[in-house]
């Protein structure tokens, strides 16, 4: 079906992955942190890239455990039992293994590790006491820093709806983005483009929606290059922000004008009763987005806009997590 081809890439998804969460035994004990949600559902649509960056630095199976250590203001990597010191194996590694990580269109990561934590990894003082500094770990800090728009979160965080929803959204919006660069981006792509993401964009901000359409109006060939390269981060920018229920009931509610003539009175009630339930918090946005996608799809639609937004992943995906 010709939404089918306009909202999901037909392209690879490559997303990188903490290793461990694969199920491989690569952890300290000898253990894994197999994450089900990643391999049984992300895995159908997504191409993992797995990376373990202990081992990678050099680091045996089983090995002790390391963690950030505050000395005299410098965070290093240590080892728990014998105080080695893992810092410049750990950082020469990240800072090669993500040069090589080109792309990728996510990347998830195992919370809590030294290395691969994303935030809030908790940092000791030198004679063992926890300090009050947090930080990302050595690897995912590097990963975040080389690719700052690239759609990045924690294993455990993606059983939360909103913010699976909120990475998902990401992850199919860059590879859109990312085929739109491999086709070769002209100014009426990169309209185009802003056009159809208009309504997810509102969701999220509708200010910052309309700041990047001004911004980009009076794009031509001359300048179409440099605006490109500079439209991704703002665009990935507004949707990292949170996308309030207000926003999206806003949106839900506007799209709904679109079909409004089409729906028999049944349709329309059920339709505004599923709107008020994700206004009021009962349900998840993927089910009032899952009955406007099918009544889209008996009544018609008018416009990409309408896709991108209803359609922002797979539904397959929405599950909670395994
Ligand atoms: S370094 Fe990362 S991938 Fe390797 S075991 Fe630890 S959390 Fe898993």
């Amino acid at each position: 079906m010709e939404h089918q081809t306009l909202h999901f890439p037909h392209q690879e998804i490559r997303v990188g992955i903490s290793q461990c969460l694969l199920g491989d035994e690569v952890r300290f004990d000898g253990g894994h942190k197999h994450a089900q949600y990643c391999t049984k559902v992300l895995g159908q649509h997504f191409t993992f890239v797995p990376t373990c960056p202990e081992v990678g630095a050099g680091m045996t199976i089983p090995r002790e455990p390391i963690r950030l250590v505050n000395m005299n203001n410098e965070v290093r990597v240590r080892g728990t039992k014998s105080d080695e010191d893992y810092t410049e194996a750990l950082t020469d590694f990240s800072q090669q293994a993500v040069q090589r990580l080109t792309g990728l269109s996510g990347y998830i990561l195992l919370g809590k590790s030294p290395s691969c934590g994303m935030e809030r990894v908790k940092v000791y003082r030198d004679n063992g006491y926890r300090s009050d500094i947090t930080q990302g770990g050595v690897f995912a800090e590097t990963l975040m820093q080389t690719y700052p728009e690239l759609p990045v979160e924690e294993s455990g965080r993606l059983t939360d709806p909103t913010l699976r929803e909120s990475f998902l959204t990401r992850v199919y919006a860059y590879r859109t983005w990312q085929t739109l660069e491999e086709t070769g981006i002209t100014p009426k792509a990169l309209l185009d483009f802003h056009s159809e993401y208009k309504p997810l964009l509102m969701a999220h901000s509708q200010q910052a929606y309309r700041e990047l359409g001004k911004w980009l109006a009076g794009v031509d060939k001359t300048t179409v290059e440099e605006k490109a390269k500079a439209y991704l981060p703002k665009f990935m920018a507004i949707l990292k922000q949170p996308a309030s229920r207000q926003n999206h009931t806003n949106t839900l509610m506007h799209l709904q004008g679109y079909l409004k003539n089409n729906l028999t009175s049944a349709e329309r009630q059920n339709l505004r009763q599923m709107i008020d339930n994700y206004r009021t918090g009962m349900i998840p946005l993927i089910a009032p987005l899952v009955l406007m996608r099918h009544l889209f799809e008996v009544h018609g639609c008018e416009y990409a806009g309408n896709y991108r937004y209803l359609f922002p992943y797979p539904e397959s995906l929405a599950i909670d997590g395994i």
